[in-house]
């Protein structure tokens, strides 16, 4: 009812005053679009893809762009898009989505829910869910695109939509951020002067916006430790060198690098995800697999967790009387993201201005991680938002009781959509018409 309300208003006074509460000019457009618009998140949702096999999105957003007059090229960094629309002369500003699902069941209960299941890129058959709420920055985005489109006559600059194929990858190398930058993202097309991107997230209601200005998202390395014993039967325990019980030790011994090594003013999360090894109870296996995770914000944290971890996994093989050391795998880490500062306050003024001071909230940094760090690694100033997307009477909920709502990467993770959606929209416009007008 408030909703309908504040419509009629602000369409019976045309352009509303910018006022501090006052509306951004592009709510009843934004409602117009929006039964169409809610079809397309259905759509995106329903036929989720992995990363780096994001065709069918990539070419459902690529043919959107293309009728509204942006000049797309599809396949940059395998499945990425990039789509440009100039508009006289003026700053270049990039806006980026992600296009990438997770390889998750989904247990929302939506009518739209996802029963898609594919081979992942090692060949194992895997469940697919759009968890992380990409859908709904894609329909935000494309949402957005029609809306500058739209309105060309208000701003002066070249719009440049990014779709990010692969994510939810992993940062460094093997994220579809470093993917389009290897392939020219800012050398065959513009570089940007400014890009800007936003996330869904369970802390806030839905449709506020929340800012951090400075480092907001952790970097995140996963190695990975084999320990390895000596098999046998499970009834001569003496005979062997038992690798679980090895595991058991290392993962408990582990849980003292954050809570006994490392500063509490730094932050740091060590999670061992995953530990296989055996097939049956009665056969004691040769080794056994952990996989981590390690988030830190800082290079040299990372370094001295990571040194901490060899030390332990080798010590305990050692303690066992393995004859072996652990074979240890560090792949390449990802990156702190980093929303420049003066960039994130200009941005927050202009959200604060347009949508009221309490619809755009500065907020925690978090120990998650995104690719988006890679855009200001190369140089641009970026900021990367997150919008609440939780129904606020459940949110409340959840602080009287304590228990936590579902969050992204959460089978259960289901964006409140339409005060998301649009306030999502709305937050885009706003911040792109302000970096396009200088003001
Ligand atoms: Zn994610
Ligand atoms: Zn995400």
């Amino acid at each position: 009812m408030i909703r309908s309300h504040t419509f009629v208003l602000v369409t019976l006074l045309g352009a509303a005053p910018l006022g501090a509460q006052s509306i951004s000019p592009s709510t009843p457009e934004i409602d117009a679009q929006y039964p169409e618009l809610k079809t397309l998140y259905e759509d995106i949702h329903r036929n989720p893809e992995l990363g780096f096999q994001e065709v069918q999105t990539a070419a459902k957003l690529a043919a959107r762009l293309k009728a509204l007059g942006f000049d797309v090229t599809t396949g940059v960094g395998r499945t990425g898009i990039v789509a440009l629309l100039k508009n006289g002369t003026g700053p270049t500003v990039m806006l980026r989505t992600e296009l990438d699902a997770l390889p998750v069941a989904e247990k929302t209960g939506a009518p739209f829910a996802s029963i898609v299941t594919v081979k992942n890129l090692a060949g194992a058959t895997v469940p697919v869910m759009h968890a992380c709420g990409h859908d709904l920055h894609m329909t935000a985005w494309t949402g957005t695109a029609k809306w500058m489109v739209d309105h060309r006559q208000q701003w002066h600059g070249t719009l440049m939509l990014v779709g990010q194929p692969a994510e939810e990858n992993g940062g460094g190398a093997n994220g579809g951020a470093v993917a389009m930058l290897k392939d020219g993202l800012f050398e065959r097309f513009p570089k940007p002067d400014f890009v800007i991107g936003i996330h869904d997230d369970d802390t806030m209601p839905a449709g506020t916006i929340g800012f951090h200005p400075g480092p907001f998202r952790a970097m995140s390395i996963s190695p990975t430790i084999t320990l390895f014993g000596r098999g046998g039967h499970g009834a001569m325990p003496y005979n062997t060198i038992d690798p679980i019980v090895m595991a058991a030790r290392t993962v408990m011994a582990l849980q003292t690098v954050v809570s006994r090594e490392n500063n509490p003013m730094d932050p740091v999360v060590l999670t061992i995800g995953s530990i296989h090894g055996g097939t049956q109870a009665n056969v004691i296996p040769d080794e056994v697999r952990l996989e981590l995770n390690v988030r830190t914000y800082t290079d040299a944290v990372q370094t001295r967790v990571m040194a901490a971890i060899t030390r332990i996994a080798k010590a305990e093989a050692a303690a066992a009387g393995a004859t072996r050391e652990p074979l240890i795998t560090m792949p390449q880490s990802g990156h702190v993201v980093v929303n420049d500062p003066a960039l994130t306050r200009r941005v927050a003024a202009a959200l604060q201005k347009a949508m009221g001071a309490s619809q755009a909230i500065e907020m925690p940094a978090k120990m998650t991680s995104e690719d988006f760090s890679e855009y200001g690694r190369a140089g641009i100033p970026a900021v990367l938002l997150h919008i609440g997307a939780v129904d606020p009477a459940k949110l409340a909920e959840s602080r009287r009781t304590g228990i936590p709502v579902p969050a992204p990467h959460s089978p259960e993770w289901l964006p409140d959509l339409e005060p998301t959606l649009k306030a999502a929209i709305r937050g885009e416009t706003v911040v792109l018409l302000n970096l396009f007008n200088g003001n």
